[in-house]
């Protein structure tokens, strides 16, 4: 039975009734708190919940750094043993997984999850470094399109409860930049605006508007789904 998030559904049906029954579906609000409390228990894997986490900026600024959804896991880094430092919060409310891992039972999952997870953070890395070259190579219209599909395909939903401050927020760009765009896309049908919301209407013609990265991406995340870490792609 599918469990609606790309990385536990990328497990092989024995692992996944063997998880199964120590997983607990939660349901995540949208609202200012962090999921600290939440991580501290142990693995979270959204389904329809959007998830943002950010670092803390300069001047107590936060910096947004991921917008993360059915194709993600949060937690991973303290499963991997790493301290926690990044801050994450939910953008849209939704269901999730969460996975109680204690400490020291961390072990017990290893063979389940390790392989998933790796695979996952891989790709996590590599997307990364596409955001990167994407900031500096492509204009802002491209870059806000890649950014809604991104969403979009994170939550499998084309509405996103999203305020323009937020999605300026996400995708690095000044608000009138954020706003300017979306006026474009939505004069041309592709979106459609209402305040605290953004509504996918011609997927096609979004994507003709972003920018080659979000192929590329969407490439690296679907081969996640397949959990298929031997054909990862080589960083140069
Ligand atoms: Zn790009």
């Amino acid at each position: 039975m599918p469990l609606g998030n790309d990385i536990l559904d990328s497990l092989p049906d024995r692992a996944k009734t063997a998880l199964r029954p120590a997983l607990r579906s939660i349901f995540l609000h949208r609202r200012d708190d962090s999921l600290e409390a939440t991580l501290s228990k142990g693995l979270l894997f959204p389904v329809d919940a959007l998830v943002a986490t950010s670092l803390p900026g300069q001047e107590g600024r936060a910096v947004t750094l991921m917008a993360m959804g059915r194709r993600s896991a949060l937690g991973v880094g303290r499963w991997l043993g790493g301290s926690v430092i990044v801050d994450a919060r939910v953008l849209e409310s939704g269901t999730a997984w969460l996975l109680p891992i204690p400490v020291p039972e961390r072990s017990s999952y290893d063979e389940i999850l390790g392989r998933p997870l790796s695979s996952w953070v891989y790709r996590m890395l590599m997307v990364s470094a596409y955001r990167l070259s994407c900031n500096v190579e492509h204009n802002v219209d491209r870059r806000l399109a890649h950014a809604l599909l991104w969403i979009a395909d994170e939550t499998g939903r084309p509405q996103l409860s999203l305020t323009q401050q937020k999605l300026s927020e996400l995708t690095a760009m000044r608000r009138p930049s954020v706003s300017l765009v979306l006026s474009d896309l939505q004069r041309r049908g592709i979106v459609r605006t209402v305040h605290g919301s953004i509504g996918i209407v011609d997927r096609r013609g979004l994507e003709r508007e972003a920018c080659t990265c979000y192929a590329s991406t969407r490439a690296i995340m679907r081969d996640a789904a397949l959990g298929q870490a031997a054909d990862l792609p080589q960083i140069t």
